[in-house]
């Protein structure tokens, strides 16, 4: 079955009261018709820092990160509630999902979340995933809802990620701001001056602005997922789109759909570290498709362990690829720029003849 993965905002999900109960209620039918539409639906919601701070009348602190925990698990379950409860307006049941970047950095619990996911759907349920904010500090935290939604998409191979935000959609300016702002319908290349112009647009209340969501769709993008950024005041809009209408701002896929596994390279698993290969080693990845082996390499940043991911630069600097690497920072630094036939001589033993085996790479 089809997926699509559908991201809601915090600001569209909360009033200054809490949470915003008839939002949801849009929401939940529009997903409910596009599930009747024959495709797997995941929701990723935010909205639960917000909706707790509101409950516990905290709105006007500047929280700090245990009031910001507590916050969402105050609001979470609040959360959950309201979408279990107006999605079963239309049979439809839900199931609440928290996760951690940890899961994506871990290929075994990668699965294990990827499988459980799909035995949901299996069974015609909707589930709404947020970020664990009650255990995520800084090393497993997605930061943002917006690269949840992206990494999920990923996960679940989705055709389509929806963006529901606070504003219509990508603005040539930012809209809060100027009312000269004309909507961007389509975007074939999220490039680095585009990124740029969104740079400094902020929202409300969540931890996203625009640049976050551009980052996210350029990921997805990049990963083979359609995106829409679209109003999310109009949740059937969604639905409308999907009939082949224009709302919003349309990011087409760059790519084919990379299999589940290089996504996961891709995108998922957060790089521990770089190597910097020279001109002859980023023909082989890049034009030839050979895997890295360690004479093309040229020197090692970071530190990291067998199995890890790595980023491939050339020398100046410019991400070209990324896999996981056979051999820890330490041991690269030992057999960086020797052939293949002095690795064992070098370390002791020899696990591979490749750094970074072709199918563990994946061109950016
Ligand atoms: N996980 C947070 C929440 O549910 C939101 C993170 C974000 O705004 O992207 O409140």
């Amino acid at each position: 079955m089809k997926t699509i993965v559908v991201k809601v905002g915090s600001n569209i999900l909360t009033t200054e009261y809490g949470i915003n109960d008839k939002r949801i209620g849009s929401i939940a039918k529009a997903v409910s018709t596009i599930h009747e539409m024959g495709y797997s639906v995941a929701v990723v919601s935010s909205g639960a820092v917000v909706a707790g701070k509101r409950k516990l009348h905290l709105d006007n602190k500047n929280l700090d990160i245990k009031l910001k925990q507590a916050s969402a698990a105050v609001g979470q379950s609040s959360l959950i509630r309201f979408y279990e409860r107006r999605f079963a307006q239309y049979g439809k049941m839900v199931a609440q999902i928290l996760i951690t970047q940890d899961a994506f950095d871990d290929r075994r619990r990668y699965i294990n979340a990827k499988n459980t996911i799909q035995t949901l759907f299996s069974f015609g349920i909707i589930p709404v995933i947020n970020e664990n904010d009650t255990v995520a500090v800084d090393e497993i935290k997605f930061g943002d809802n917006d690269r949840l939604a992206s990494l999920v998409a990923g996960m679940l191979g989705a055709e389509r990620l929806f963006i529901l935000s606070d504003v219509e959609g990508l603005f040539d300016k930012d809209p809060k701001r100027s009312k000269q702002a004309c909507l961007i319908e389509k975007v074939d290349e999220i490039s680095d001056e585009l990124m740029k112009v969104v740079g400094n647009s902020t929202s409300s209340g969540g931890t996203g602005g625009m640049y976050s969501k551009m980052l996210a769709a350029k990921h997805a993008s990049e990963n083979g997922i359609t995106v829409n950024i679209l109003g999310g005041k109009r949740p059937a809009n969604m639905v409308s789109i999907l009939e082949g209408k224009n709302h919003g701002t349309l990011i087409n896929a760059k790519i084919k759909r990379l299999s589940s596994r290089k996504g996961w390279i891709a995108h998922g698993i957060k790089a521990k570290g770089s190597l910097s290969l020279d001109a002859g080693a980023i023909d082989a990845l890049m034009e030839k498709g050979k895997s890295l082996l360690p004479s093309g390499i040229v020197s090692v940043t970071g530190t990291f362990d067998i199995g890890d991911a790595v980023n491939c630069e050339d020398n100046k600097g410019n991400k070209v690829a990324k896999g996981l690497t056979n051999y820890s920072s330490s041991e690269i630094n030992r057999i960086k720029g020797k052939k293949t036939s002095e690795i064992e001589k070098e370390l002791g033993y020899r696990y591979s003849d490749e750094v970074i085996h072709r199918d563990n790479l994946v061109k950016l």
